[in-house]
This record gives C-alpha cells, structure tokens and sequence, in this order.
C-alpha cells in the first residue's frame, strides 16, 4: 500500500497518529508500515528520521517501492492507532544543511558551471564535491552570497511540473530526468531535481559557514556547516580562541600572530640550545684529546646528541669515544665510534652484557641498554673517564 508521505505535505511537522497497516519481522528487526507518516525515510542524500512511535524508539526509516518502512525492536499491533513523534531538532538540523548546501551548490553552478558531484553530511561537517577547480580564494564571496540568501529570508517553492511543463523547467542536473521531477527551487539561487526535505524559508537557516576548498580528484572539495551546527562550531572556536588570546596575552583577532612570533621565538631558542650544547660538547671532547678509549656518562640527550658527543670526541681521543646517556625511564641511549674502526663485535658483546640492541655501521655503533649505572661503569671500566 502507498504510504501517505506527511512530511511532503509540512515538513514541520513532528507528532502524527497513525494506523498500523501491516509488521513483519525483518532482519534486523520489526518492521512497521503505518497508512500515513510523518518520518522521512532515506533516501536523496538526505539521513533517516529519528524519533519514537508509542515511545518506543524508532531505529530506522527506509522505503521498500511505495511503502515507507519503520524499523523497530518490537512489534506493534496490526489495526491499531499509534502515535508517532519525530526527533525535530534532528530533522530541522538535516533540512538546515541540505537546503544550505543547495544555495551553495547553486551559486557555484551559476558562477563556474560546475556540478555537485558528491555530498557527504558528516556529524563535523558536511562536504560537497564538484567536477571542476573552485579557486579557494573565491570562498569568502561564495560564503558571502550564500548568507546573502539568507538574509533575504526567501521563500522556497518545491513542486513537480506537469510532463507538458518539465522540459521547460531549469534545474541543475547532469542528465535529462524521466518524469515525474521534484523540483526544489531557492528563488535566485538554485533549482534542483531533489526529493529531500527542505526548510520553508531560507531565513530558518540561519548561518551558512564555508570552512575549506581544496583540490579533490580531478575538482573541487567544500567543507561546510550551516544552521546551528555552524553555530555551535564557530562557539567552540572562539572559546579556544578565548584560550590562546589569554595564555599569548594577545588581541583576540592577533592571536595568529601572536601565535607565529612565538613559534619564531622557540625556533630561535632551539637553534641558541643547539649551539650552546654543541659548545659544550666540543669542550667535553677536547678534555678527551690523547685519551684513548673514553667513556662519557651523560643525562638526557637523545640518539642525536649521542651522536653528536661520540662524533667529536672520537675526532680527538684517539681510540674508542663511549657516550651513554641515561633516561628516566631507566634505560641508555649510547653510541659507539671509533674513527676507520670496526666495532661490530664489541657492540654485540656489550648489547649482550647490558641487556640492549643497536647497530650501525662498522665505525660507529648505536642503539640502547637497559641496565643499572653500575653496569655501564664495570663493562668500560678500561675505558678512561675524563671527567
Ligand atoms: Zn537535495
């Protein structure tokens, strides 16, 4: 039997009564079809309805040909009157960013000829895709246009011509539609095959937000919210805003630049540690000079600094230059070089000894142990240890 679509009729609509026409249980539940609904079933890139029939939650809403099916975990009596509620924060959110996304995809149309190719509604945001290269620049005009149709409060005007009328109908399509088409049309903005819901006016939108345009396969990807997702999107956004501005001591519209003098700051001050540390690496070393082998015990440089401390006191000492750093978790990071050497099995043994792994070419081993001070001490104690 042909359900009686109550949300073409008002798509505001959110409680309705209803006779139960026939149940049957599926496969992933009960499956209810009623003689009139006012919940959307999937379908036109646009979600299912949420909501409950006799309180009982709702789990799905699909079509099977003319009949809208309602998936639920019970069964509901054939015959019978039932009261169905529609989750209409959910529905108004879906209508929010599908009618937004026509605006959107109808002033790109107008503007590039280019088709809506792809669309996602993501819970983040929703995504449109189009077969043609949108210059990212031009986002802040294309947000700007969208807005304006809100601002302008437009009636939308959703009808299907008669098969006389149809082929004088503009709207957006790749290809010719067969008869009968649902015509949803912004007034100045967009005229679309659709058979989704949409708002009544495009004031109820509220906001339109264009977040990125970047290349994707060979067009155009647009990240976007609209309606009071954008909204509460954009809240999030100033607070953590809020945030940086107080902890940079900065204007709330310069924490971006407060934010890349900082960044400037810290690489500056990396590159005076760096030479600071490379300084006092090459004072280590030269206290090596003549020694011989050498073991230098140190805390809390990484594999770099090991490297670093190994390269130059090996230049020096004239023998092996053994660096070990300790970690706080109780491990060494060392490295072993020994200029033109082989060190290959003296590095086996050691890992072997101290419960460690590395390797590395034959002149300079590297890797880590896992072993007490002592230990580290009592395997080099023919090593000398200038400091
Ligand atoms: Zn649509």
């Amino acid at each position: 039997m042909k359900t009686n679509k109550l949300f073409y009729a008002d798509t505001h609509l959110a409680e309705f009564s209803a006779l139960v026409v026939d149940c049957f249980e599926g496969k992933q539940g009960f499956e209810i079809e009623l003689d009139r609904t006012a919940f959307y079933p999937e379908g036109g890139g646009q979600a299912a309805d949420k909501g409950t029939i006799n309180g009982i939650e709702v789990l799905h809403v699909h079509e099977d040909g003319e009949r809208v099916l309602h998936r639920m975990p019970q069964p509901l009596p054939i015959g019978e009157t039932v009261e169905g509620t529609v989750d209409y924060a959910h529905r108004f959110d879906l209508m929010q960013q599908h009618t937004g996304e026509h605006i959107v995809s109808g002033i790109i149309n107008a503007r590039y000829g280019y088709h809506n190719v792809g669309f996602h509604m993501g819970w983040e945001s929703i995504t449109i895709d189009f077969d043609g290269i949108i210059p990212p620049e031009e986002l802040p005009e294309l947000e700007r246009l969208a807005n304006g149709a809100i601002y302008q409060n437009i009636p939308l005007k959703i009808w299907t011509p008669s098969p006389e009328e149809l082929p004088g109908v503009f709207y957006r399509t790749k290809r010719e539609l067969p008869w009968p088409v649902r015509i949803v049309n912004v007034p100045g903005y967009d005229s679309c095959a659709c058979c989704g819901l949409h708002v009544e006016r495009t004031g109820e939108i509220g906001l339109i937000k264009l977040f990125s345009c970047v290349r994707f396969r060979s067009g155009s990807r647009i990240e976007m919210l609209c309606g009071q997702r954008a909204f509460d999107f954009l809240s999030r956004n100033y607070e953590q805003n809020k945030q940086v501005s107080a902890a940079f001591s900065a204007k709330l519209l310069e924490t971006g630049d407060a934010a890349r003098k900082m960044n400037g700051l810290l690489e500056e001050q990396k590159r005076r540690i760096g030479e600071l540390e490379t300084e006092g690496f090459r004072a280590a070393a030269a206290r090596c000079s003549g020694l011989g082998d050498v073991l230098l015990l140190r805390e809390g440089l990484d594999s770099v600094g090991v490297r670093k401390l190994a390269d130059l006191t090996a230049e020096v000492c004239g023998g092996t230059a053994a660096v070990f750093s300790e970690n706080p978790g109780g491990s060494f990071a060392y490295c072993l070089l020994r200029k033109g050497g082989d060190l290959r099995s003296f590095n086996k043994a050691m890992t072997a000894a101290l419960n460690g792994r590395g390797g590395g070419k034959p002149e300079c081993q590297m890797g880590s142990v896992r072993c007490g001070r002592e230990a580290v001490l009592k395997h080099f104690v023919s090593f000398s240890r200038p400091e």
